[in-house]
């Protein structure tokens, strides 16, 4: 494994399984030399409940393992940012953060709001409202796209998370002729916002996917692009530190990928992958 960080977890501040020592120590036991911790923003929706509360305590407790592990692990503070915060537009982005990840996981609709990553129920009932998938996948990335022009947030989290119970569930045809050209006319724009693209193994890990974020067809866009990418577990417990990570580096690299992003304290560096 060449990976030596992971910025992309979470822990019982917000959805996590675990508590952001406990995610410490775990990645420490899988040898990384740093850690970062990207809690979900608060969205303000009542029916948002894996969006963080006290971000205080947050912040605090993310100094107090910083210094508990100096020497030992890296720990790199950071927020996994929401596009829209219910009566405030956009998120702001706290001062305290190392880094962010944008990510989308709820459109909404005629006034309605759907979770696109959560059961196949919901991505039902999402599209029905746009009444089609393609409707759908275009409101997805004309809502993301704005957010990456408009934010200067650092990683573009799982770009195509939408597709995430399409494995298990078929909620609609990736093959049909019209995905493909719409996806990656929105890649290249978001793309050209200079961000860095995650890979991301979250859905593997738990179990819905057997392939990462994103999908090889965008992945060979952003290749030809030479886009930075950074590879991430997108953890909620310590059973998912590294997930995947070395059969996706070898993946990544038999597509041609030399190299991804890493923190450090001076900013973002590229590595060897
Ligand atoms: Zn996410
Ligand atoms: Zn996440």
């Amino acid at each position: 494994m060449t990976t030596v960080s992971n910025l992309h977890t979470h822990s019982t501040f917000c959805d996590g399984k675990n508590t952001i020592g406990e995610m410490v120590r775990a990645a420490v036991d899988a040898g990384l030399e740093s850690i970062g911790f990207s809690g979900h923003y608060h969205t303000c929706w009542d029916f948002d409940d894996v969006q963080m509360h006290d971000p205080e305590g947050y912040f605090r407790e993310l100094e107090a393992v910083k210094q508990k592990y100096e020497g030992i692990i890296k720990v790199y503070k950071g927020l996994e940012l929401e596009s829209h915060v219910l009566g405030e537009g956009r998120p702001v982005i706290d001062p305290r953060c190392d880094f962010t990840i944008g990510s989308v996981h709820y459109l909404a609709n005629k006034g309605e709001h759907f979770t696109i990553d959560d059961t196949a129920k919901q991505w039902n009932d999402c599209l029905e409202s746009f009444g089609s998938a393609e409707k759908l996948v275009e409101y997805y990335f004309e809502d993301y796209l704005s957010f990456a022009r408009e934010m200067p947030f650092d990683i573009v989290g799982h770009i195509d998370i939408y597709t995430k119970l399409n494995e298990k569930h078929h909620l609609f045809d990736e093959t049909e002729s019209w995905y493909e050209p719409m996806v990656l006319c929105y890649v290249d724009k978001i793309a050209a916002t200079g961000k860095i693209f995650e890979v991301n193994t979250g859905a593997m890990g738990k179990g819905y996917r057997t392939s990462p974020y994103p999908a090889p067809f965008i992945l060979r866009r952003l290749l030809e692009l030479k886009t930075p990418i950074i590879l991430s577990s997108d953890s909620h417990s310590t059973a998912t530190i590294c997930y995947a990570f070395e059969e996706t580096e070898r993946m990544l690299r038999e597509m041609g990928f030399r190299g991804q992003m890493r923190l450090t304290d001076g900013g973002f560096v590229s590595v060897p992958l």
